[in-house]
């Protein structure tokens, strides 16, 4: 299992890659880098995209549905700056 502590504590900006518009709430996958993650920015997707586009219909989108990557992590603005906030997903 994997924590937020192997994550990084903030995000770079990231764009959703449906929609083009800045991420204050969305999903993006990561992938292990040594001992903690590296997000994958080509993966980003906003809230709206990522339920609507990449989730099953209305659902939440899982790690299968970005076809890359260990974890699907929740980003959320927080202080100015992207956060994860968790990780909604793993390889299993
Ligand atoms: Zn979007």
């Amino acid at each position: 299992m994997s924590s937020l502590d192997d994550l990084p504590e903030t995000v770079p900006a990231l764009t959703c890659t449906r929609c083009d518009e800045p991420i204050e709430r969305g999903y993006v996958t990561a992938t292990r880098a040594g001992e903690t993650y590296q997000v994958t920015a080509e993966t980003a997707v906003c809230d709206t995209c990522g339920w609507a586009d990449v989730g099953a219909t209305g659902c939440a989108p899982t790690l299968s549905d970005f076809q890359t990557g260990d974890l699907l992590v929740r980003v959320e603005r927080g202080d100015g700056v992207l956060v994860p906030a968790s990780i909604t997903d793993e390889q299993s």
